[in-house]
């Protein structure tokens, strides 16, 4: 959708195409990092954007066994907006689209799914389409996938991606919020068990890091364990677990972490979770895939602007631009989940914090470090189309 933006803003005609009829995704990333939020300010949207209803996080607390601690402070970030600001996926895309759709070439088409390539030769020529009214094809200069973690259309192009596994997946759940609840608090890491907690506004958005494939063993404990865990864990959540009444209540979000040998063949670009999957580590995957965007119409708007094939160069030098920032965040995301949480989900007992993370805590200075590295990222883009 922001590529799809910044290609209708420069003048060029654009086509997005969204299998479902809506934006909806319940549990879907909604942080939305300093980095993205410069971005808008860049497009001259932050003003409008931040209208919509959200929630701003200036310093994030966690809870580590029994000690609740500082773990990052974005206050100090060279950026107009010094906060993660949380806000649900759809009301974002549904934002965008607003923007996009105020320039006479975009073009935004719900329920068409892509259900294949065209080739001419080995040249990606455009895409068959499966919408209501029967099948079609479109064609098209430039094919861009950005259909997510099971791009179809990554498929049918024949990319292969590195698989780097996770130890882990996450159980989804919401908790209503109640006057008196602790403030901007992060969630709670202790031997066992790892709980993340996000301040919706009335509710919490409250995810149970578990063991790869562990959904099978936790639902033959029974759900009443699952509530019993999470009363342990949040004693203050005690009242309201019933809330969780049935599984359909959890959601599970199956951890992939995957990076494309290439991000592209003459005619298509693979940009967002299509050309990497990211671990949930640090909730960067949607400014990842903004950031991609960003890139990818930097570099290609000079060249669609002459109307004719985009060369292969063209589009290996976007995958040039935005491999290196998708390695290290990678990088960084395996070293925590081999090093930290793989250890933290085999033991059992109370935790106590390690000495880097009470330095952490006890250091406002030290605090900085993390708030720049999540909210900013590595190679930070911006927007000169
Ligand atoms: C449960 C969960 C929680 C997450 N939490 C966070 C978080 O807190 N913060 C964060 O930054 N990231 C989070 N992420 C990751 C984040 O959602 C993604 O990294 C980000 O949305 C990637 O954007 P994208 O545009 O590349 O792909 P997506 O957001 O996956 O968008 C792909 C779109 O393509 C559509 N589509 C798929 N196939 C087709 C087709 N064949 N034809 C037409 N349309 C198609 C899909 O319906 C979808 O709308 C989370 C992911 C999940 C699954």
């Amino acid at each position: 959708m922001m590529l799809g933006f910044l290609l209708a803003r420069a003048g060029l005609t654009v086509t997005v195409l969204e299998k479902h009829a809506d934006f909806f995704r319940d549990f879907r990333g909604d942080t939305v990092h300093p980095s993205t939020l410069e971005i808008l300010y860049e497009l001259g949207l932050l003003d409008e954007f931040l209208r919509l209803p959200h929630s701003e996080v200036r310093k994030l607390t966690g809870q580590v066994g029994e000690t609740t601690l500082t773990l990052a402070d974005f206050t100090h970030l060279p950026v107009h907006c010094k906060f993660l600001a949380f806000m649900p996926q759809w009301d974002f895309l549904n934002f965008l689209a607003g923007q996009a759709r105020v320039h006479p070439s975009f073009h935004l088409e719900m329920r068409a799914e892509v259900t294949g390539l065209m080739f001419a030769d080995a040249t990606v020529g455009g895409v068959r389409v499966r919408t209501a009214g029967g099948e079609r094809e479109l064609r098209a200069d430039l094919v861009v996938a950005a259909d997510g973690r099971d791009s179809r259309v990554r498929a049918a192009a024949g990319l292969q991606a590195i698989d780097f596994g996770a130890p882990m997946d996450v159980v989804w759940m919401r908790l209503s919020k109640q006057p008196g609840d602790p403030e901007q608090i992060f969630g709670r890491i202790d031997f066992g068990r790892i709980f993340v907690m996000l301040d919706r506004g009335d509710y919490w958005q409250c995810g149970l890091v578990i063991p790869k494939g562990g959904l099978a063993e936790m639902q033959r404990r029974g759900i009443d364990a699952l509530r019993n865990d999470i009363t342990e864990m949040n004693p203050f959540l005690s009242d309201r677990v019933a809330e969780l009444r049935t599984w359909d209540d959890i959601k599970l979000l199956t951890v992939q972490v995957n990076r494309l040998r290439e991000w592209c063949r003459p005619g298509l670009l693979c940009i967002g979770d299509a050309a990497h999957a990211m671990s949930p580590i640090g909730g960067v995957g949607i400014n990842l895939a903004i950031q991609d965007a960003v890139a990818a119409a930097n570099i290609l708007i000079p060249e669609l602007r002459h109307g004719a094939a985009v060369p292969i160069e063209a589009l290996r030098r976007v995958q040039r631009r935005r491999e290196l920032p998708t390695r290290v965040t990678q990088r960084a995301q395996l070293m925590i989940q081999n090093n930290v949480i793989k250890r933290v989900l085999g033991r059992r007992g109370r935790m106590r914090p390690p000495l880097v993370v009470r330095a952490l805590g006890a250091s406002p200075l030290l605090q900085r470090i993390p708030a720049r590295l999540l909210g900013l990222g590595f190679r930070r883009e911006h927007v000169n189309c």
